[in-house]
């Protein structure tokens, strides 16, 4: 059976359980294209609940947002998951900073409506033990996304500044996969690491074990800020491209998904809302387009679908490979406390 024949069978079943045990959520999968091709966003939120961690790995961004008094609580979470869901959304991501050392994470994901939502997880896997995945699975999340910087374990504890954290990281992939998780290899890709064997070895581990890889590819911001040589270059997108054909699982966010060729899916595709209730277009883009505690998310939403950046098709990731974008609107947040505001960056040149 050929590779990407495999890896329809295995998202097939996914959906076939997703159907059967969050009727909800699965419904408003299916409008996603319909949703889509009428010019309606709806993005996966991924929710930076507390930004802690037990880490301290070398590329982090996280301690660069500057503080505020207000921080989301499990009713903030509540109450933005229930106007998420009058919008249409469907999928949220817990991530952070590292989510299970939070002492409320059984309420966090509750406030989230299990029911309502596909809910996933960014982790580092040092705390996912196999008590831990089924104390996930039982509350309702769907989907782990761990973090492997590389096959060799000294490079990645190095990266993470600590010892033993590349085993933790594997055992945690096999606890997730036996608890009936679905797990992600969450893999960050660099100028330097593209085209290497690491990739290939990634993309052939994970195919091999049921997990499937999401490309992070690097960004010039947090403690790269500025460091463009770690930038990829158009080889290196083929190159990723190829090796996607050879090992179906390997997936970036710009690739199709649900049938759709979306490219960069900043807004219309993906949001992050900070600890303290920004709204920012990705992860990696730190422009507030507002804040949940003094606007509704609806108003945000309009104000980032109006940006031509985002409502616009773009084949490439705006923040960390078109080049204009980086240029442009990327640098204007160098150097400043994060989030900037998005009438500091953006003109009426960039709305439609
Ligand atoms: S800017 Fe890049 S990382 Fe962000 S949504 Fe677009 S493709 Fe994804």
């Amino acid at each position: 059976m050929s590779r990407s024949i495999e890896k329809q069978q295995i998202e097939a079943a996914r959906r076939e359980r997703l159907k059967k045990e969050k009727p909800l959520a699965f419904e408003k999968i299916l409008k996603i294209a319909d949703r889509f091709k009428a010019g309606l966003a709806t993005p996966v939120v991924d929710i930076g609940f507390n930004l802690a961690c037990n880490l301290k790995c070398r590329h982090c961004f996280t301690t660069r947002f500057a503080h505020k008094e207000r921080a989301l609580s499990p009713d903030d979470l509540r109450r933005f998951s229930d106007e998420a869901h009058e919008l249409g959304l469907c999928q949220f991501v817990i991530s952070g900073g590292e989510p299970l050392i939070l002492k409320n994470l059984q309420s966090v994901i509750k406030a989230l409506q299990p029911d309502r939502f596909h809910l996933s997880m960014s982790t580092n896997g040092y705390f996912l033990t196999k008590e831990m995945a089924r104390d996930l699975r039982s509350w309702g999340l769907d989907k782990v996304k761990i973090s492997i910087d590389d096959f060799d374990a000294a490079k990645h504890d190095m990266n993470r500044n600590k010892e033993g954290a590349y085993l933790k990281a594997k055992e945690a992939l096999f606890n997730a996969q036996e608890a009936g998780l679905s797990v992600v290899i969450q893999t960050c890709i660099t100028h330097q690491n593209c085209r290497t064997d690491r990739t290939l070895e990634m993309a052939k581990f994970a195919q091999e074990n049921g997990f499937t890889v999401d490309v992070m590819i690097a960004h010039a911001v947090g403690e790269w800020e500025g460091k463009h040589d770690m930038l990829i270059d158009a080889d290196d997108a083929a190159y990723m491209k190829h090796v996607n054909q050879q090992y179906p699982s390997l997936h970036r966010d710009t690739f199709p998904t649900y049938g759709i060729e979306r490219g960069c899916g900043s807004v219309n595709s993906n949001l992050h809302l900070t600890q303290y209730g920004d709204i920012l277009p990705c992860g990696f883009i730190h422009i507030s387009l507002g804040n949940i505690f003094e606007e509704s998310f609806a108003a945000i939403l309009k104000r980032g679908m109006s940006i031509k950046h985002f409502k616009e098709f773009n084949p490439l990731c705006l923040s960390g490979e078109d080049s204009n974008f980086i240029k442009n609107y990327m640098s204007k947040f160098y150097g400043k406390p994060l989030p900037v505001h998005w009438s500091e960056v953006f003109t009426p040149e960039d709305f439609v």
